[in-house]
């Protein structure tokens, strides 16, 4: 049994243009669909950009204060229906309950913090060169935003996107990843509830290749925001800017964790475990690179070794310490690599297959991965596998381990494992990324401070969360007054 769902347009709950639906399917029991969605047309892009674009000057006219009420009862609303949204997450995504629950809690915090910056968030008074004149600047929002989102994060990510683009009087058409549309529907049901006018956000989904493109390069969009592969952040990021729409393209990564001999061995192998193998590896901050000074490379490979191996798979809601796969054709790519790193003469140290028998049969499962005696050059050390492989690699010092870790064309996020300040300053410095941990995992972001990547990972024209959020989708206006 599975439930239909509609699109939400001009403050309606409705079907595609043309009626078309697709599945969606629970990633650890294939055979089990979770929901239906509409696979929308152009025409239905045009219906929504027209919604949001009819909706947005009476939004921006709304006293901050008051749209942040919204956000801020959106909040309260979400967070009522917590228990159910951890379960949804986790039956169309695969992260287990306890990788879902905090994802959840981020997307509510991130409401109800926008909420307060909606109250705030405005322009600065300056002083201006004369007796009788002001000078002041006003923050005013772009107009209509598209956000096109993937599936690996698929509640917080989205609520990065709506929440500072909403509290700053923006209407918003949001076209979530097709493999878990649900928890963004839930966002939109607890926005519609909380008394956001109608047309305000808007609801699409369906394929990104048949409306993605339609959409972010629709003449009455003002801004886009993405998140997911760099492959399809690039095109997306052309097809926006051609006709000077501001946009921002948050991509794939390849990030690496070095390992410096003062570094605790212990706490570093459990720091790069998490980084790894936490949401099944599936987040664009996983640690797929450690790079390990060889005066303590033996310990290290046998501490990961043995933490890969202790790792439970299965169905996230049967307490399972790591999930499936999201979909098959993500599996299959995590097989490849596997392949490939064989192929290219990685030595396979642990994990390495498939799991698809017994408690496993019904799902998109593989084993904790790690290949040991990488070099920098194989591919298993350069291509984004996006599954919960990590590739070891030696390196003789810290000069050595810093060029390792930035001869990458990605440059996400990074970290570092070390007793020495001086290491981490150093490190910290000179490594080509947009977010560096120091004896931290990858993984894992506050909701506050700017993220963002370099190189292959971002456009990086601007970053999200915190005031940047706030910034990109709002211009600056500059008053004069005699
Ligand atoms: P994806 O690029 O396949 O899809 C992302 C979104 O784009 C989906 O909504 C999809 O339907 C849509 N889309 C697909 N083709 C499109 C097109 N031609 N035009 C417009 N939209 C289109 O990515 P994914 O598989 O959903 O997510 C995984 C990827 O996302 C990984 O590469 C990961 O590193 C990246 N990611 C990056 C960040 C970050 O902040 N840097 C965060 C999470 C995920």
């Amino acid at each position: 049994m599975s439930t239909e769902y509609d699109n939400f347009v001009g403050g309606e709950w409705l079907p595609s243009d043309d009626g078309e639906t697709f599945t969606v399917r629970n990633p650890a029991a294939t055979d089990e669909i979770v929901s239906r969605y509409q696979r929308s047309t152009e025409e239905d892009v045009d219906a929504a950009v027209a919604a949001a674009a009819a909706a947005q000057p009476d939004w921006a006219a709304m006293p901050g204060p008051e749209r942040g009420a919204i956000l801020r009862r959106t909040g309260e609303l979400l967070a009522e229906r917590k228990q159910s949204l951890v379960t949804t997450l986790t039956t169309e995504e695969g992260k287990t309950t306890a990788e879902a629950t905090p994802e959840v809690q981020r997307a509510i915090d991130i409401f109800h913090y926008y909420a307060e910056k909606a109250r705030d968030f405005d322009g600065t008074v300056k002083a201006a060169s004369g007796r009788d004149k002001t000078l002041h600047t006003r923050k005013e929002p772009m107009g209509v935003a598209a956000l096109v989102t993937p599936w690996n994060y698929p509640i917080a990510i989205p609520a990065w996107k709506l929440a500072p683009a909403l509290a700053t009087g923006n209407a918003v058409v949001i076209k979530p990843a097709s493999e878990a549309p649900s928890l963004v529907r839930a966002i939109v049901d607890c926005l519609d509830e909380a008394g956001l006018p109608a047309g305000v956000v808007n609801f699409l989904t369906g394929s990104g290749s048949e409306i993605g493109g339609p959409l972010v390069s629709h003449d009455d969009v003002d801004v886009v925001s993405f998140t997911g592969s760099t492959r399809v952040g690039t095109t997306v990021y052309e097809q926006s800017v051609a006709d000077g729409k501001r946009a921002q393209c948050e991509m794939g990564g390849k990030n690496p964790a070095v390992v410096l001999p003062s570094a605790d061995i212990d706490e570093a192998v459990e720091v790069v475990g998490a980084g790894a193998f936490g949401v099944t590896g599936q987040a664009c901050t996983a640690t797929s690179r450690a790079i390990v000074h060889e005066e303590v490379y033996e310990e290290f490979v046998a501490g990961i070794v043995d933490h890969a191996q202790e790792i439970t798979v299965g169905d996230g809601l049967d307490g399972a310490d790591m999930g499936p796969q999201v979909s098959e054709s993500e599996l299959d790519g995590t097989l490849q690599y596997i392949n490939i790193a064989q192929d290219e003469g990685a030595r396979l140290a642990a994990g390495g297959s498939r799991l698809d028998e017994g408690d496993h049969a019904d799902g998109h499962y593989v084993e904790p991965t790690v290949f040991a005696d990488v070099e920098t050059g194989m591919r298993i050390a350069q291509e984004e596998v996006f599954g919960p492989v990590l590739a070891v690699i030696p390196v003789s010092d810290f000069d050595e381990a810093v060029s390792v870790a930035n001869d990458s064309e990605y440059g996400l996020s990074a970290s570092v494992l070390t007793d020495s300040l001086s290491e981490a300053e150093r490190f910290s410095r000179q490594i080509e990324t947009g977010v560096v941990k120091v004896n931290e995992k990858t993984t894992g972001l506050e909701l506050h401070v700017p993220f963002g990547g370099v190189k292959q990972s971002s456009t990086n024209t601007y970053r999200e969360q915190g005031d940047a959020g706030l910034e990109f989708f709002t211009t600056t206006k500059t008053i004069y007054t005699n």
